[in-house]
């Protein structure tokens, strides 16, 4: 029988490479992801009607419940979340209570359809957040000192699934995953603006400006298709209520990834700070040590940053020639 995949967040970057992943690797599953009715379903259009797809808003407690009972699956990839920090400072109390409120939907709706399948919680590095040098590189075992409201909601997700483990025996990974870019990334996010604003320039939209925030912060990228790559070698292998840092175990400077992208464009650019783009509190640096991770899946990364960067710069080409997107306003920037 086929395995059944359920993918919250399917319309997201992460949600649709998984689906692109488990499609080609994996064809003896059947998968189903949720949307929302106001969801924009770019990212899945190509899929067709190899994956069902079905809406629902997961801060529905009833929708929840009705969605497992429909399908009882035997995995889930619990990606959906309001996922931009930025946009946590500016609606903090969304971003916490609809992260919790949709794991706890989730949880409690498998509790109630008394199922019992194998859950992967997307948890993330910012939840480390303030990291003291001579606490580098992060592993499982670092503090928690989250530095914004979205770090907060993914650590309260990282305990109830720690917690739901513990009480009821439930099936959860928790997976600490730095930052992955790639095609489809949302525009919002620093290496995906900079690269469409950068596609905007090439293509005469804009003036050859990019507008930046802080360059300074240090970050630890992958490519979202190794990471997709990873949760599913984390359902696979991973000890159930137990935490896994992913990452490439590589450090780069925002400017370094600007500078990269740049180097890939025809045009001459010149760079200008935009104070709205700067946060309260930043995290100054983001490097993880994945040897845990590594040690129960055998996962490597494979795909180097220069092709992640170049192929999201591409997709920005791309979506800009077939007119699949509007140009961002020529001076402001989020
Ligand atoms: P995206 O922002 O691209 O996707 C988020 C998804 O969540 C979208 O499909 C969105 O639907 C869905 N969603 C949001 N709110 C709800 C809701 N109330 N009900 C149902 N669905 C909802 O994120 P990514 O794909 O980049 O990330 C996936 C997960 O991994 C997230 O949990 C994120 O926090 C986490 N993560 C990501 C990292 C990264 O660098 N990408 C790093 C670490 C963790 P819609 O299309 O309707 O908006």
């Amino acid at each position: 029988m086929k395995k059944r995949v359920l993918i919250t967040g399917i319309t997201g970057m992460a949600g649709s490479h998984l689906a692109d992943y488990l499609l080609k690797e994996e064809p003896g599953v059947e998968i189903l992801g949720t949307k929302r009715w106001r969801s924009n379903t770019h990212n899945v259009a190509h899929l067709g009607k190899t994956v069902k797809l079905v809406d629902c808003d997961l801060t529905d407690a009833v929708a929840c419940i009705n969605l497992l009972k429909g399908f009882r699956p035997d995995y889930i990839f619990h990606l959906a979340a309001q996922s931009y920090v930025l946009d946590s400072w500016v609606s903090p109390a969304a971003t916490i209570t609809d992260n919790i409120a949709m794991q706890l939907n989730l949880f409690e709706a498998i509790r109630s359809c008394e199922i019992s399948p194998v859950i992967q919680v997307a948890l993330s590095s910012e939840e480390y957040g303030k990291v003291y040098e001579h606490e580098l590189p992060i592993t499982e075992k670092n503090p928690l000192r989250p530095l914004s409201p979205y770090a907060v909601s993914k650590v309260a997700q990282d305990m109830l699934a720690y917690q739901y483990y513990e009480s009821y025996g439930m099936k959860t990974v928790r997976t600490r995953t730095f930052n992955h870019e790639g095609p489809r990334r949302g525009e919002v996010f620093v290496t995906s603006n900079f690269a469409k604003q950068i596609a905007e320039i090439e293509a005469g939209l804009r003036e050859p400006v990019v507008y930046v925030g802080n360059l300074e912060a240090k970050r630890d990228w992958s490519d979202v298709r190794d990471v997709v790559r990873a949760y599913w070698l984390a359902v696979n292998h991973c000890n159930y209520g137990e935490e896994y840092v992913i990452a490439s175990g590589v450090t780069r400077t925002v400017d370094e990834m600007l500078q990269l992208l740049i180097s890939q464009s025809r045009v001459k650019i010149e760079i200008r700070v935009d104070e709205a783009r700067l946060r309260p509190s930043d995290v100054r640096v983001l490097h993880g040590d994945y040897s845990k991770f590594k040690a129960a899946t055998g996962w490597e990364p494979k795909i180097s940053f220069e092709t992640t960067m170049l192929d999201l710069l591409d997709y920005w080409r791309m979506m800009l020639k077939s007119g699949a997107v509007t140009t961002s306003a020529a001076t402001t920037s989020r």
